[in-house]
């Protein structure tokens, strides 16, 4: 019989590897687990929690306006970017450490080195070959930049979080939720911002008319948005950065952020040797258990390319110890999975588009209301919400529920657990409201869109 070094070997400390180390170890399991970054991953250091952070620092621009209309006057403001990033800086060292203390108590060995595969049940790692009877590759995602000329000069949301000051100027590339999110961040501190996106609308996938408020209420505050459009090139002059775009226009910005996707990070990591096989985007094809081609190398998280959210990864990592080390085959539930775009302002979403529900289900009744929120009736601001459930006509299920305003992902994620229960629109109908609030409008619609003002709509 073999003999190992450990039962389970995990490749990389993020959401996904994290869970799943500790919970295997708590089932039980000799677990080492191998990180060459930082612990927490990808969110923990460059992407949920210091992207909220910034996003909380970002209002504080519009409160400030705000208040006047409530009687406030609020003294001479000024805002110092490296106080900001100094702060969130200690945050996410304490929140590494919180990672740490809680591995090393549940009995993993932490190695602080970049692992590879060497076979089906050997990791080389800080020097020696470890034997595991099973790998499990947790290692994310990286961002993706065009190959374009001076892109040497451009950043991505990495670096962002690490800016030693806050750019006047600022160009930022793509249509995803990152994008618009470092659109609302920048916006929000004093830069000028442009969103920059090649197809004809951002956000795609998301449903239509969130998508469409999205644009109207950025646009409102003066983030100016460019659809059809690419940076073909950039070139670092005296004065800043010149990006050459597409249609032949020169903008001169101080700086250019890709957020134009993310890739798995399988590359390098002795996966083909091994025999573990990836989809065409290099991402590792598993089953519904999280298991690669490979019997005993499994992989959770957006190296998997499922879902790409935290709270996937963590689900995926904690569905593989209950599998693999507490007899408990547990699949991943991929269904139903709310997110939000932390853009300003903020949205959120569950269950399916008004697009793809009429794929799925043919006839559909839309509830869409749309309102300038209470309190803009004395701050002055024009911004509106926009709140729409999308309700199969058939079994009158809600299989869909959006919200474009301030308080989205915290409305949705209750109404996420609604829509998780089956529930109907009679449901949301019998249900009183909380008033005076915006969530209430989501169980006071009660007239569905006609046909014809669906199509003028589109
Ligand atoms: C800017 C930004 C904002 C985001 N905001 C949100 C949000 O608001 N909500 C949300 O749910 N999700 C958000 N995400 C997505 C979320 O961060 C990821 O879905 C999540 O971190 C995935 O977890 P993971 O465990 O798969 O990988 P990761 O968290 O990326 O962890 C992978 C780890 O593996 C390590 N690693 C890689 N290769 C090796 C190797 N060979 N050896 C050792 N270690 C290795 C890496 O250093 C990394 O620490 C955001 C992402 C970004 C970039």
């Amino acid at each position: 019989m073999a003999t190992y070094d450990y039962d389970l070997f995990v490749i990389g400390g993020g959401s996904g590897g994290v869970r799943a180390a500790r919970l295997s170890a708590c089932y039980g399991a000799r677990v080492a687990l191998a990180e060459e970054r930082y612990l927490g991953g990808t969110c923990v250091n460059v992407g949920c929690i210091p992207k909220k952070l910034l996003v909380y620092a970002s209002h504080y621009s519009a409160h400030f306006e705000d208040a006047a209309g409530f009687g406030w006057t609020v003294g001479e403001r000024h805002f110092d970017w490296p106080t900001l990033i100094a702060h969130k800086n200690a945050e996410i060292a304490r929140l590494n450490g919180v990672y740490r203390k809680l591995l090393e108590e549940a009995g993993v060995e932490i190695i602080s080195a970049r692992a590879i595969l060497r076979d089906a049940h050997s990791v080389e790692v800080a020097g020696r070959t470890a034997k595991a009877e099973r790998i499990l590759i947790a290692t994310g995602g990286w961002p993706m930049v065009p190959e374009i000329p001076g892109k040497e000069h451009a950043i991505t949301s990495n670096e962002a979080f690490f800016l030693p000051r806050l750019p006047a100027r600022v160009a930022i590339v793509g249509g995803g939720y990152i994008a618009c999110e470092f659109a609302g961040i920048f916006h929000g501190m004093g830069s000028r911002v442009v969103q920059l996106y090649r197809g004809p609308l951002f956000l795609r996938g998301f449903d239509g008319d969130v998508r469409k408020t999205l644009a109207e209420e950025m646009r409102k505050k003066a983030i100016e948005l460019r659809f059809n459009v690419e940076i073909a090139g950039i070139e670092k002059t005296r004065a800043g950065l010149v990006a050459s775009l597409t249609t032949d226009e020169r903008l001169e910005v101080d700086l250019v952020l890709f957020a134009t996707g993310r890739a798995p990070s399988t590359r390098g990591l002795g996966l083909e040797g091994a025999g573990v096989a990836l989809n065409a985007k290099g991402a590792i094809v598993v089953d519904a258990y999280s298991r690669s081609s490979v019997e005993n190398i499994y992989a959770v998280g957006d190296v998997t390319d499922r879902i790409n959210l935290t709270p996937v990864a963590i689900a995926e990592g904690q569905a593989f110890a209950e599998t693999v080390y507490n007899d408990n085959p547990t699949k991943p539930d991929h269904a139903g999975v709310p997110s939000a775009v932390f853009s300003d302002p903020e949205l959120a979403t569950v269950g399916l588009s008004e697009e793809a529900a009429r794929r799925a289900f043919g006839a559909v009744d839309v509830y869409r209301t749309s309102f300038r929120p209470l309190k803009h009736a004395l701050s002055g601001r024009s911004e509106r919400t926009m709140m729409k459930l999308v309700v199969e006509r058939a079994g009158g299920k809600v299989v869909g529920a959006h919200m474009v305003g301030e308080g989205a992902a915290e409305i949705i994620q209750g109404l996420a657990v609604a829509l998780k229960a089956g529930a109907t629109k009679r449901d949301f109908d019998r249900t009183i409201g909380i008033h005076p609030t915006a969530a209430e409008e989501f169980v006071t619609m009660r007239t569905p869109l006609s046909e014809p003002e669906k199509q003028a709509a589109e």
